[in-house]
Parts: C-alpha cells; structure tokens; sequence
C-alpha cells in the first residue's frame, strides 16, 4: 500500500471504475479456476466494455498470453486500428514490464490496476516503463483500485499451489 485508496483513486468516475474493476477481478477468479495465475483485465470505451481477457499462457502454452496483451489485442483487432487513444485498461495486478510497453503502444488513455507488485511490476517497480525517455506514450495511471481484493485472489492462488 503506498498511498490510501480514495488518494489514489481520486474523485471523478470512482463508482463506474470500481465496476470495471469489479468485472476485471470476476476475470481473474475465471482464469485462476483454469490453473492461470488470476489476473484479469477489461479494456473500456465510452462507458462501454470492448474487451475483457483473463491470462492464458499455461492454456494457450505462451508466455506473453498475459490478460493485458490479450484484451488489448482483441480490442484492437475489433476496432481494426493498432491504436486505442480513447480506451481505458483495467487491469487486477500492476502491468509488467511487457504489458506496460504494450499499453504505451496502444496509446491507452488511462491505466488503473489493483494490486501493486514489487516483484514483477513494470510500472511502479523495477523498469518504471512509463517513467523512461524512450516511452512516447504514459498513460494516466491509477494504482491500488480493489487492491486488497486483488491482492487476496492472488495470495490465495500461490498459497493453494504450495
Ligand atoms: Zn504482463
């Protein structure tokens, strides 16, 4: 936890972003339940759903199967354009470094996520993508958005695996 909830959240949309995030964790309880590791991410257009993923890489044996990269794949290919200025991404657990760079080249508009992972983050931790010279797109970040439900699916997921 680095700053409270309604600080990192801020004022504006909070009701409509929790729901989002809401389905984005009913995505990660979907993915945990086929063996994946429980991340899941909604991608967000005018109010509207445009793609939903959970992670896939043990279903679909690839490593960049993350949710992040399937939703954003799947949004861009409806839309036919490699670019998604107006979408917003959430996402259950802070972006990987991967994720990050993919979210950049997507011009996604705003990012929130819930969970921060010092362990495997990109965003807040370790490469900090959005923080580099070489980054020509940093979307809006919101962090720690249903951190703790987050963060519980994920514990609980490691924690049955031991
Ligand atoms: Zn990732």
């Amino acid at each position: 936890m680095t700053e409270p909830l309604s600080q990192a959240v801020g004022t504006a949309g909070d009701r409509r972003a929790t729901d989002f995030m809401d389905i984005a964790l009913d995505e990660a309880r979907q993915a945990g339940d086929r063996g994946e590791v429980p991340v899941g991410a909604v991608l967000v257009r005018d109010g509207q759903i445009v793609a939903r993923a959970g992670n896939e890489t043990e279903a679909a044996g690839d490593p960049t199967a993350h949710a992040e990269i399937l939703a954003i794949r799947r949004a861009a290919q409806a839309a036919g354009d490699a670019r998604l200025p107006d979408c917003d991404l959430y996402v259950t657990l802070e972006p990987c470094a991967m994720c990050a760079a993919a979210i950049s080249l997507a011009r996604i508009r705003r990012l929130y996520f819930g969970a921060y992972d010092p362990k495997g983050g990109g965003v807040e931790h370790g490469a900090r993508v959005f923080q580099q010279a070489t980054c020509h797109h940093a979307p809006e970040v919101i962090g720690g958005l249903r951190e703790t439900a987050a963060g519980d699916l994920l514990r609980g997921f490691f924690k049955e695996r031991r």
